[in-house]
């Protein structure tokens, strides 16, 4: 299939070069233009990548940055053509992908949304999961393409329903990694060495995924990003916002965002949202490694 891939960032770099490996004509483009990707034609606009593209995929930040590629001057709209299929890999707002969804459609265009889990190494090793908002035919039409970059999809329902279902996924990201961070910091003010506390919580019914996944990095102080503080953050407000959409009140997350306010305080946005901790150990007083 030809397709446009727009957004080379931590994920989507990955996820094309899948693409282009499963044997697909990819054409990339990218905000800041020193982003390439081997084997892939680089498109100078949203628009020229789309320009003889069966799907246009996109993955870039936010809510904003989806509109910025879709609908700008040069954007996707600018190459639409009936029979077309956008499919969005970013984590944005489930009512925005509604309305988005509605404006290509007066085009002949299906909006698929298809955000993603499985971070950085999910993208780059091809086992993402995606979880889909969307028409099934087209869905299923799309089965080689998901294939190329992930191992599970889940369809989940209509247009904006794979947000809905992502977002509320990572409401449960930021919980438990908060219940986890708290938890070893009061410990270690306790004198529990941290590699006992992950061990009791690994061998127990609270075991998860997340810690699986963080604990290693939090031992190791290592908050390089795989999954950006700021990208979690983003992920918290439109969780808040929409929430209020449908008068739902979230005060649990109401508080973590507080965290996440100071944390970008402090300058953190670019680590991993696993250095919120160290907000925890400064209040508590302790410094130095977790180890
Ligand atoms: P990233 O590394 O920060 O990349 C963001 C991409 O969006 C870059 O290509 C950036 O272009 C582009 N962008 C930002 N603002 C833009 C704008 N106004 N107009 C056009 N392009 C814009 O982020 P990522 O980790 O790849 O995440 C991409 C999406 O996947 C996000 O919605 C994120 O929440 C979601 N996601 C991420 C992970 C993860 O673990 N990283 C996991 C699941 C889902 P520049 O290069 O020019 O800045």
């Amino acid at each position: 299939m030809r397709i446009a891939f727009l957004g080379l960032g931590i994920m989507g770099r990955p996820m094309a070069s899948n693409l282009v490996k499963a044997g697909h004509e990819v054409s990339v483009w990218n905000r800041t233009a020193r982003q390439h990707v081997d084997g892939a034609k680089t498109a100078v606009s949203p628009a020229d990548a789309a320009k003889d593209a069966d799907v246009a995929w996109i993955c870039v930040a936010d809510t904003v940055a989806v509109e910025r590629v879709m609908f700008s001057d040069d954007g996707v709209e600018q190459s639409l053509r009936e029979g077309m299929v956008i499919a969005d890999s970013s984590t944005i707002s489930p009512s925005a992908t509604v309305r988005f969804a509605q404006r290509v459609a007066e085009k002949g265009v299906q909006w698929v949304d298809a955000p993603v889990t499985g971070s950085k190494i999910g993208a780059e090793s091809g086992q993402l999961i995606f979880i889909v908002g969307g028409p099934t035919e087209t869905v299923q039409s799309m089965e080689p393409l998901f294939k190329a970059m992930g191992r599970t999809v889940i369809h989940v329902g209509d247009v904006g329903k794979g947000q809905s279902a992502k977002i509320c996924m990572n409401l449960q990201i930021a919980m438990i990694y908060e219940g986890f961070a708290e938890g070893l910091t009061l410990a270690r003010k306790l004198g529990v060495e941290p590699q006992k506390m992950v061990e009791l919580v690994q061998a127990s019914m609270i075991r998860s995924g997340v810690v699986d996944y963080k604990a290693s990095f939090v031992m190791r102080r290592d908050y390089s990003p795989n999954f950006p503080l700021r990208l979690m953050h983003k992920d918290i407000h439109l969780l808040l916002d929409t929430a209020k959409e449908v008068r739902v009140k979230l005060p649990a997350l109401e508080t973590v965002d507080e965290i996440y306010e100071l944390s970008s305080e402090e300058g953190w946005d670019d680590l991993d949202y696993a250095a919120t901790i160290q907000l925890l150990e400064k209040w508590a007083g302790l410094g130095g490694p977790v180890k």
